[in-house]
């Protein structure tokens, strides 16, 4: 199938799916396409790469950010049935392969990525740097990711901000971070007090208030745009999000819609497409 909805020089960015209940990423051109995590089924991936002009025969290659189910329920079909590379942590691969839930192996899909040491995939530049959350395996990553003149970066499941991880996000011209949880919402709400605890952590999610601080301390010019992800069904609404981020900007000058572009991932639903020059 010939594919030219838009020049392969143009690169596009959406999220088919952000949550607990499966998240993944694609970024790419006209040409071709890379997924960051398959956590939803192998057919609504197909089903929403589609609604934006793209097949399973568009990627190249996809990338995991750590071994929780939302993140690789479909990792194993798509490396054993359809042949695509997928590009993790040894630690990472390892958990993946002892896995109950995950039905194929990885075989020769099989791809070793390593913290801080960027590799290139088509046009496209990742580097893996650590996150602090409560994998199996204990390894997590986000991604940096450079093509063209441009600058990305994904940080979701980050239990806290950490000095390893805060160059990454402030080079940024456009962020995907997680803003998980209200604070006020996950206290009063009525959620077990371990599983409070565990969110809460330090190696669980990070709140609205806290990504929205960070933002707002550290927002840079360059930075165009953000999109808050991995927003929890209990204990946040994409409303209650949008609005602590946007609040704390604006409170710092930023012209909101103008300098910086703020959207919001809601859960299970495919996002607009974005396309940059
Ligand atoms: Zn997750
Ligand atoms: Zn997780």
């Amino acid at each position: 199938m010939q594919h030219n909805l838009f020049s392969s020089d143009q690169y596009t960015f959406f999220c088919l799916s952000s949550g607990s209940c499966g998240n993944c990423y694609f970024i790419g051109n006209g040409d071709y396409g890379i997924l960051i995590d398959v956590g939803i089924g192998v057919r609504t991936i197909r089903k929403r790469l589609q609604e934006h002009g793209y097949d399973f025969e568009h990627i190249r290659a996809i990338l995991i950010t750590h071994d929780h189910m939302d993140h690789i329920k479909s990792v194993g079909t798509f490396a054993h049935r359809h042949h695509i590379p997928i590009y993790a942590t040894t630690e990472v691969h390892n958990a993946i392969s002892t896995h109950r839930l995950i039905r194929y192996p990885i075989g020769t899909a099989k791809r070793i990525i390593q913290k801080e040491a960027p590799f290139q995939i088509e046009d496209f530049r990742f580097t893996a740097f650590d996150v602090p959350h409560d994998s199996t395996s204990g390894d997590n990553s986000g991604f940096y990711i450079e093509f063209g003149t441009h600058k990305m970066t994904l940080a979701t499941d980050i239990g806290r901000l950490t000095e390893e991880m805060i160059p990454y996000l402030l080079k940024a011209h456009h962020l995907i971070i997680e803003s998980n949880y209200d604070e006020d919402m996950l206290t009063n709400g009525n959620y077990p007090y371990h599983l409070k605890q565990r969110i809460t952590s330090g190696y669980g999610h990070i709140s609205n208030k806290q990504t929205a601080e960070f933002l707002a301390e550290n927002y840079k010019s360059h930075l165009k745009n953000i999109w808050l992800c991995h927003l929890s069904s209990d204990n946040n609404t994409p409303e209650l999000a949008y609005q602590t981020i946007e609040k704390h900007l604006t409170a710092k000058g930023v012209q909101m819609g103008k300098q910086l572009q703020l959207h919001v991932l809601e859960r299970n639903k495919l996002s607009p497409i974005i396309k940059f020059e």
